[in-house]
């Protein structure tokens, strides 16, 4: 069962939730969201990237602007240009489906029938609400139905979804979706543990708390698997 506060059972069953009962910064700092898939607009990528860049340049110049930066000096005039580059080819290049990773799979040559598990994947991602770091592990599973996966390619997905402005429970379905479908699996277990800057730096300003969210599907629905899982997850860290 997902410990965040809408569960990724809902979600599967309503991909869109409405939150027309929330005032805007009730939404922010209770990180309320909508649903599964990132929304976004049917003409997403109508722009190029160089054209996305020039755009959120000005727009970021005239944030700048308005607090009253002084944009001829030498330390500030490159930072529109940084900022709008940074979000179109770094942080949010995830949101483009033409950069998703290329996944080869292989076959389960060895037949191996156990869960493989991938932790301590670490991952940073900005909050959707607020445009600030959320960063953390995300550790994953899966048992093959006769297909694997390299295993930086996990790794890979994991970053891909971390790339876009994001809540952490989606972060966590979307990953544990993609490899149910890459690897044809029903078999798939996600727990992300992730600390918000929203929540440390500004807000209710702790800085001890982290959250945690999950994704059980197939078998890791069962409490013998998914202690399994837990168990590996939990143990032997090595950092
Ligand atoms: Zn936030």
């Amino acid at each position: 069962m997902s410990t965040s506060a809408i569960s990724s059972e809902v979600l599967l069953e309503d991909n869109k939730i409405h939150l027309t009962n929330y005032s805007d910064d009730e939404i922010g700092d209770d990180h309320l969201f909508t649903g599964v898939e990132t929304p976004m607009r049917p003409d997403a990528f109508l722009k190029t990237d160089e054209e996305k860049m020039s755009i959120i340049e000005q727009h970021f110049k005239a944030i700048m602007d308005t607090l009253g930066l002084d944009l001829t000096d030498d330390s500030l005039k490159g930072t529109p240009h940084r900022v709008a580059k940074m979000y179109v080819q770094e942080i949010f290049s995830g949101l483009n489906p033409a950069n998703k990773p290329k996944i080869a799979l292989f076959e389960n040559k060895y037949q191996y029938n156990q869960m493989l598990v991938e932790k301590d994947i670490s991952f940073y991602s900005n909050c959707e609400h607020h445009f600030v770091p959320l960063f953390g592990r995300a550790h994953v599973a899966y048992i093959s139905s006769g297909k694997i996966i390299g295993l930086s390619k996990l790794n890979r997905i994991v970053n891909y979804f971390a790339r876009r402005p994001q809540v952490q429970e989606r972060l966590t379905v979307q990953i544990g979706q993609e490899i149910m479908r890459l690897l044809n699996t029903e078999h798939v277990a996600v727990v992300v543990d992730a600390k918000h800057l929203c929540v440390s730096s500004r807000g209710i300003k702790d800085i001890t708390s982290s959250t945690v969210t999950s994704f059980y599907n197939g078998n890791f629905s069962q409490d013998n698997f998914r202690n399994e899982f837990l168990q590996y997850i939990n143990n032997s860290r090595t950092s």
